[in-house]
């Protein structure tokens, strides 16, 4: 199999004109290098030693001083604008891996067994990079704050980016994710929902457990998870209003250890999806309704526990405007193409903008003709030349949004 980029330096020439424009040879060429060599290299969530040192020495390598550990595995640095009083803008790119055997057949696949770069944070660690090298060479307004942030995919990162404060004073804050549904050049930069709340739940039952061939003296916790497995599915399709998204899957169930035991404990786990805080709140609550009054007419008692994940992420009017006002610029208004069906998965990014206005994108990944490939599948990668459409296209939302705020037209 064939990949973009295979072997040989990859050349802006594909790209739209603009991108192409912004990144002399020699950038392109480091750019490529430290995208290939983060692929090679992943790193686990809250474990990106080597990738935060080595984020760390790209920026100062291009002159970006002053970068700097957060959030123990994150790297934070300045690129001064044009005035030191005009408001903060913050790009984020996000820099962890997932555990996964990588299966790309990519001539730098990764080197570490069993752990993979395939949500793409490879190339968004990059872009922010390389967003930095625009910004640094045409400034924003004012100053712009690259952020590096570690385990997204636990989705604690983005928190710990906000408790350790590098975010504070910052005005506005972008990012994106790759996507192999769109060709390089495309953006999605829609208003309103672009990613679901990802909450994790786990039911523990407790019953009696017995010999298999007396199931009259257990409280058998197997047949009643077969029975909040079943029941659970009704939250979506009984209790959400249908125009509304929403997702419960369970996805782990452990029991047992031996088939003539009945057991005396089972446990669940599983996931809530949803794009609207009040259908979050009712599909967790219903969770727990199901679970313990399910499990209490089979005389088993269900603990449930819930770990509140991010929050959908919906892109607000303003800033989306900014953002699609500068992906414009870049890849041409005729590229500015629509998310079509909501991918209900989460994306921590959701924290910032609990806390700060902002617009999350989806830049396309996928090189004509080739596969559309899911994400955090062993299959997955983004094709190269979406890492100068990703740098160019953060880089101007930085300018767009920084010289908004400055001129005061968002107060
Ligand atoms: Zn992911
Ligand atoms: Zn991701």
């Amino acid at each position: 199999m064939a990949f973009p980029g295979d072997g040989e330096r990859v050349t802006p020439s594909g790209l739209p004109a603009r991108v192409a424009a912004e990144f002399p040879e020699p950038l392109v060429g480091r750019l490529q290098s430290l995208r290939r060599e983060i692929h090679a290299n992943p790193e686990l969530s809250f474990r990106e030693e080597k990738t935060a040192e080595r984020l760390a020495r790209a920026l100062r390598d291009l002159g970006i001083e002053g970068a700097r550990r957060v959030a123990n595995t994150g790297v934070v640095a300045r690129v001064p604008g044009r005035e030191a009083s005009a408001p903060v803008v913050a790009l984020r790119g996000d820099i962890d891996a997932l555990p996964i055997q990588e299966a790309t057949g990519l001539p730098f696949s990764s080197t570490a067994a069993g752990v993979m770069h395939a949500c793409g944070h490879d190339v968004h660690a990059s872009w922010a990079v390389g967003a930095a090298a625009l910004l640094a060479a045409q400034p924003a307004a004012g100053d712009v704050l690259i952020l590096l942030q570690p385990a997204e995919e636990t989705g604690k990162g983005a928190l710990a980016i906000l408790e350790s404060g590098a975010l504070d004073g910052v005005a506005a804050i972008f990012g994106g994710h790759v996507d192999r549904r769109f060709e390089v050049g495309q953006v999605v930069a829609d208003e309103g929902p672009l990613a679901a709340s990802a909450d994790t739940f786990e039911i523990e039952l407790l019953g009696a457990g017995a010999h298999a061939a007396r199931p009259h003296e257990s409280h058998d916790p197997i047949v009643a998870a077969a029975a909040i497995v079943s029941a659970l599915q009704s939250i979506v399709s009984r209790r959400l209003n249908p125009a509304t998204p929403g997702v419960v899957t369970i996805g782990t169930i452990q029991a047992g250890s031996a088939a003539n035991i009945i057991p005396d404990r089972a446990v669940l786990s599983g996931t809530v999806r949803a794009v609207e805080p009040v259908s979050r709140a009712q599909m967790l609550d219903e969770v727990r309704a199901i679970a313990t009054g399910v499990a209490s007419g089979y005389g088993v008692t269900a603990r449930v526990s819930v770990d509140m994940g991010p929050p959908p992420i919906v892109n607000p009017a303003r800033t989306t405007a900014w953002a699609r006002h500068a992906a414009a610029s870049v890849v041409g208004s005729e590229n500015i193409v629509p998310l079509g069906f909501l991918n209900l998965a989460g994306e921590d990014f959701a924290h910032y903008m609990q806390r700060l206005p902002g617009c999350f994108l989806r830049i396309g990944a996928r090189e004509s003709g080739g596969p559309v490939v899911p994400a955090h599948a062993p299959t997955f990668y983004a094709a190269e030349e979406s890492l100068f459409v990703g740098a160019a296209v953060l880089a101007e939302c930085a300018r767009v949004a920084s010289a908004a705020l400055a001129s005061g037209t968002a107060a």
